[in-house]
């Protein structure tokens, strides 16, 4: 940029030039409105314009208000009274008088208010109008002295030339300077732009204005009141701009009626019109600045208010974006644990797989010395153990994720408590603990319910019952109540163990959280709690807990729960390694996995029970052979190289000769969402890993419709645990009808009512009625199923 230095001067010396110049012709123009013409000025410009533009233009303006004083004072004294040099002195009085008094309005406003804010507010104007009725005597003091010095006026007149003087001033500063400085610089807030029916408003008053005016100022009627609310209606309608010029309006219109005698404010004196003037060219002017500076003040909150709003929004934006990308990288992360919990669970179980197959395995076909069966025994215990964790774990990684879903289905209701209860009533009995299950209400028959969930929490809070109690008892109580088409059920599980103390109470629902006895935490994770808690409040109730240190602990929970016609028997009670084989032709099963390990597990489980167990390592393989030999069942893993378990059984379920072969999914991820993947892929059914034999039997029976051979010495055997095979009396089963009426008790599964009529049966039949008491009580129905079905 090239510098231009002359610019700068040369625009201060327009400025000086321009500044004189409307300095100079206001005061001429004041002569010409004085009253009488060229006498007294009611309202003297001049001095507004000194202020104004000291203050826009800073104080270094002065010489040149003082030199269009100086001459505008001077001239037309010399020319009335033809005395130059008392004319020249008294003007050099009235100019610095005036120059005085500007300067020291300007300085005061600056320091009191500050230039920009002198109608920002009403008590900024009231401020305003106080400093200069104060400054305004700075200028009649000088200016009178000096014309009374040279003799202009004399002592008589000097009071009233004073008081005049002073009024004329302050108009003028009221009136102009306003008027000036918001003219003078860019708005402070938006003006808004000026439609047809704005240009409509102003001319209709203006014309209002000239009416009022003209019977006010002409004809001199006393309304010249009516003027006011015309003035409010400009600042309130026009903006500061406008607002700021009518006033200016009001008072020409008075001033020239005045001047010809035809105001309503005309009176016999000089003085007395001059006084009514004034008065009301101020009361215009400051009640017309307090109404801009409340308009202003206004538009400020307005414009106040939309900054607001935007910066709100674009705040809300802002952390909205935040909060986006935040979620996103918890989705990630969460993700990515889940994956990770997905993939390490699948790493753990594979191996688990080997350990709990075989110890299933050795256990149910290998001869073994009694160390060898403790051995495979603990092999198995700590397995399980191991598992439990996994899966405890994984549940809370679950919940977490809020990935667990309760899956309900019909079930029998007594049937599934006598199964829980009695998985504890063994471990209680094993610790010498008495174990009570009582109902204090009739069961409800079928009900709807995550069997796997529900009996997850009761054998928890059952099993630290058991756990935490040393002598005494545990008791669960059931009180069911029917509302409508559910039933509201309470679970109460009491013992009276070591008690919780009301510190630890706090913790024991936290995820790893253990309390009190050391030796006692090491039996367990510090999870179950957790997972119970979640999985109660999952299915809309609250798990909650009263206890006594010392004396005794109850776990209570509250839920709802559908009643349902049609139940399906539920048992998850199976029979140990009993059955030996199968009836019928031989059955082919194909084992598809690329681990031998886990096809191994399979393949010794099922071969000893008389099937025959092909292996495939791969995808393509397993189709390929699946093509070729047609098994009557296929077992698939699901992650495999080459093609996967769910590619297999999508290409298996396209080929018409093969695509009806059963087919059960197994595999060590327990997602559900692989679980689901596999059965659209086309599997029947989903197996986890570690492969349970009881379940994998299960499968069998259900797919290829078998029915199992047992052997119950072998079960009786393993059952007592080394004690001599007791004399085996070959069974005699009773006639066909309590058959009949016997089959359909176990297919529901009514445990007591079986042995009621078992206990009833004929001594002939004792054989038969002892291997239904031995079932009974090990709660083994489907076996109860299987044993009265072969002699229907
Ligand atoms: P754990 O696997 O240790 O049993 P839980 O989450 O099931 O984990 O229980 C957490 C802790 O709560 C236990 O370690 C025990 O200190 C306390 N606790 C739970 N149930 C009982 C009970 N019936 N009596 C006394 N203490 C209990």
């Amino acid at each position: 940029m090239v510098a231009n230095p002359s610019h700068p001067r040369l625009r201060s010396v327009s400025i000086a030039i321009a500044v004189a110049i409307a300095y100079y012709s206001a005061a001429k123009l004041g002569q010409y409105l004085a009253i009488p013409p060229g006498f007294i000025t009611p309202v003297y410009a001049p001095s507004g314009i000194a202020l104004a533009t000291l203050l826009l233009f800073g104080n270094g303006i002065w010489p040149s208000i003082f030199l269009a004083a100086w001459v505008a004072a001077a001239w037309p004294l010399a020319v009335s009274t033809g005395l130059l040099t008392a004319s020249l002195i008294a003007g050099l009085g009235i100019a610095i008088g005036s120059v005085l008094q500007a300067l020291t309005g300007a300085i005061l406003l600056r320091q009191l208010i500050g230039r920009d804010q002198l109608f920002y507010n009403a008590p900024n104007v009231f401020q305003f109008t106080l400093i200069e009725l104060l400054s305004c005597m700075v200028s009649p003091t000088i200016g009178c002295i000096s014309m009374y010095g040279v003799g202009f006026i004399d002592g008589a007149e000097f009071a009233n030339s004073w008081f005049t003087f002073w009024l004329g001033d302050t108009a003028g500063v009221l009136i102009i300077t306003p008027l000036i400085l918001i003219w003078g610089r860019p708005q402070p807030v938006i003006e808004h732009s000026r439609h047809q029916a704005q240009i409509l408003e102003m001319v209709l008053w203006l014309l209002l204005v000239l009416g009022f005016g003209w019977l006010a100022f002409v004809w001199a009627y006393a309304v010249e009141y009516l003027l006011l609310p015309l003035l409010m209606w400009a600042a309130l309608r026009f903006g500061p701009r406008w607002a700021a010029i009518a006033p200016l309006i009001v008072t020409g219109f008075a001033v020239i009626g005045a001047v010809h005698e035809t105001s309503s404010f005309n009176r016999a004196t000089l003085n007395e019109t001059l006084l009514l003037l004034q008065a009301f060219i101020a009361v215009i002017a400051i009640t017309t600045l307090v109404v801009v500076a409340v308009v202003l003040e206004r538009q400020r909150a307005e414009a106040a208010l939309l900054n607001a709003k935007a910066n709100l929004e674009t705040k809300v934006e802002e952390r909205t974006a935040q909060l986006r990308a935040s979620k996103e990288a918890a989705e990630i992360a969460n993700k990515a644990k889940s994956e990770f919990l997905a993939n390490m669970s699948h790493e753990l179980r594979t191996p688990l797989n080997g350990i709990l197959g075989y110890a299933q395995i050795l256990r149910a076909s290998e001869p073994l010395s009694d160390r060898g069966q403790k051995g495979v025994a603990i092999i198995h215990q700590c397995g399980n153990h191991l598992l439990n964790l996994i899966n405890d774990i994984l549940d809370l990684a679950k919940i977490e994720a809020r990935k667990l879903d309760l899956h309900p289905t019909s079930i029998f209701f007594p049937a599934f408590l006598e199964g829980v209860t009695e998985m504890c009533r063994v471990r209680a009995e094993q610790k010498g603990l008495e174990f009570t299950y009582l109902a204090t209400a009739p069961l409800p028959e079928g009900i709807a319910l995550d069997e796997k969930r529900l009996s997850q929490v009761l054998l928890n809070l059952i099993g630290n019952g058991i756990k935490f109690t040393d002598h005494g008892s545990v008791t669960l109580r059931v009180h069911p109540q029917r509302q409508g088409d559910h039933y509201r059920i309470r679970f109460d599980v009491e013992d009276t163990g070591i008690g919780i103390t009301p510190e630890q109470l706090e913790k024991i629902f936290l995820p790893f959280e253990q309390v009190g006895d050391l030796r006692k935490q090491t039996e367990g994770t510090g999870l179950g709690l957790a997972i119970s808690t979640q999985i109660v409040e999952l299915m809309g109730g609250k798990l909650a807990v009263k206890s006594d240190y010392g004396q005794g602990t109850t776990f209570s929970f509250e839920v709802d729960l559908p009643a349902v016609e049609a139940w399906t028997q539920a048992s998850r009670i199976s029979n140990n390694g009993t059955i030996t084989g199968y009836s019928g032709r031989k059955r082919r099963i194909l084992v598809v996995d690329d681990r031998w390990e886990n096809r191994s597990v399979i393949v010794n489980l099922l071969t000893p029970l008389g099937f025959d167990v092909i292996e495939a390592q791969d995808g393509s393989e397993g189709l390929r052979i699946t093509q070729l030999v047609k098994p009557d069942l296929i077992i698939t893993d699901l992650m495999m190289p080459k093609l996967d378990g769910y590619e297999m059984l999508r290409a298996i379920r396209q080929k018409p000769d093969v695509q009806h072969i059963p087919a059960i999914a197994s595999s060590a991820s327990i997602f559900e969402s692989n679980q689901h993947e596999s059965i659209e892929a086309g599997a029947n059914s989903f197996l986890p890993k570690p492969v349970d034999a009881i379940a994998l039997l299960e499968l069998l029976k259900k797919h290829l419709a078998l029915h199992w051979v047992y052997d119950y010495t072998a079960l009786d055997a393993n059952a007592a645990q080394g004690a001599p095979p007791e004399e085996t009396i070959e069974i005699i089963p009773p006639p066909a009808a309590v058959l009949e009426k016997l089959y359909p008790l176990a297919m529901q599964g009514r445990v007591k009512a079986l042995q009621t009529e078992a206990k009833a049966l004929d001594i002939t039949y004792i054989a038969f009625a002892q291997q239904i008491q031995t079932l009974a009580q090990r709660f083994e129905i489907e076996a109860l199923q299987v044993f009265i079905a072969q002699y229907l």
